[in-house]
């Protein structure tokens, strides 16, 4: 809300202070935690930094039913009692035992978030970085190439997919979203199709984030060196720009704009960007970033770069030496040989070694 003609806006130690004013003054505030009151303080300073550090987006206003939770700090509020192996309370200030249905073992943290996502499933998340896990120690390098058919497909030769919602599952989603277009805004029944409507996407999301934390896991475990494309999704995501028809303004040509929006789907629903967000923490400083560009077109074999060899979607078959691949394995090997390949004009270095795999030639 600033502008330059207004004074500086009050920062966090201002802001706690008029709480406690404005807690005195009115008995709706009162009633809330005074703790969970000051940490969204202090969550909406840390969002405010990270959007001037320009690593973040702008914070904005939290929606209902969207971004439900709360944070609450300290050793003590943070003690979880167990009741058996299955369940554990915790003393929720102002709200009291709080029943809990432990997912692992709960750890020693000095804050936690209980949140609420679309579909009404109440959430307690602790506040720790767990140990990133070692590395196996074996000098053992994979690249991993993100794709939309193959989620993610390994230079060892695994095709990996991850799992979406099932083919019944999906039909059901289509035709609830038909019935949401047709419902009247603010109706009890639009509400009921909307709540059925975030189920579904809830499973296909636990699904996705299962599948990424078991990948993720195993890679980590698995391999020294774990080489993936660097990729930059938000970019990559976007929708199309309008083409405006050069001869009549007012007028636009397609820019297969529903094409594109099917495609971010596809990119999205991989969870490309949280696999390499998970493998980072996971396998702290052995994730590297290579640079994506013709991955897809170079020989993995000869190093031949030309756009003629990728011969479909799933085939490569290269057009100076016959090697023939998948096509995203192919590229994964190339990922985990770390080839910059920068440019078009790269020619076979030895046509004569046609089986001999050479990793290592570089441009
Ligand atoms: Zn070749």
């Amino acid at each position: 809300m600033w502008t330059r003609d207004k004074p500086a806006t009050p920062g966090f130690a201002e802001q706690c202070r008029q709480l406690t004013e404005e807690r005195a003054a009115f008995d709706w505030l009162r009633a809330g935690s005074q703790t969970v009151q000051q940490q969204a303080l202090r969550d909406f300073n840390q969002a405010v930094k990270n959007f001037h550090a320009g690593t973040h987006r702008r914070p904005t206003w939290r929606k209902a039913r969207l971004h439900e939770g709360f944070r609450i700090v300290g050793a003590q509020a943070s003690r979880i009692v167990k009741l058996n192996r299955k369940w554990a309370a915790i003393n929720v200030p102002k709200v009291g035992w709080v029943r809990v249905r432990l997912s692992r073992a709960a750890p020693d943290a000095k804050s936690y978030r209980i949140t609420a996502d679309r579909t009404g499933r109440w959430h307690l998340a602790f506040a720790v970085i767990p140990p990133s896990i070692p590395a196996p120690g074996a000098g053992e390098v994979v690249g991993v190439d993100r794709g939309v058919t193959v989620s993610a497909a390994l230079s060892t030769g695994e095709l990996l997919s991850c799992p979406g919602l099932s083919e019944r599952a999906k039909v059901r989603l289509k035709h609830l979203q038909r019935r949401l277009a047709r419902c009247h805004r603010g109706s009890n029944r639009r509400r009921r199709v909307k709540e059925a409507i975030a189920k579904l996407n809830a499973r296909a999301g636990d699904r996705r984030k299962d599948w990424v934390e078991k990948v993720s896991t195993d890679l980590a475990r698995r391999f020294d060196v774990i080489r993936v494309e660097d990729l930059r999704i938000a970019q990559m995501t976007r929708r199309p720009r309008p083409k405006p028809h050069p001869a009549r303004p007012g007028v636009y040509r397609s820019n297969r704009r529903r094409a594109k929006a099917g495609l971010n789907r596809g990119i999205l629903a991989n969870g490309w960007g949280l696999l390499v967000q998970r493998l980072e923490d996971k396998a702290r400083g052995r994730v590297e970033r290579i640079k994506p560009a013709y991955t897809s077109q170079t020989c993995s074999v000869c190093g031949h770069c030309a756009p003629e060899s990728r011969e479909s979607q799933a085939v490569f078959r290269c057009v100076a030496c016959g090697h023939q691949a998948h096509a995203d394995l192919n590229a994964a090997v190339n990922i985990a040989a770390g080839r910059a390949v920068s440019a078009r004009r790269e020619t076979p270095v030895q046509v004569s070694l046609k089986r001999e795999p050479q990793l290592a030639t570089s441009t």
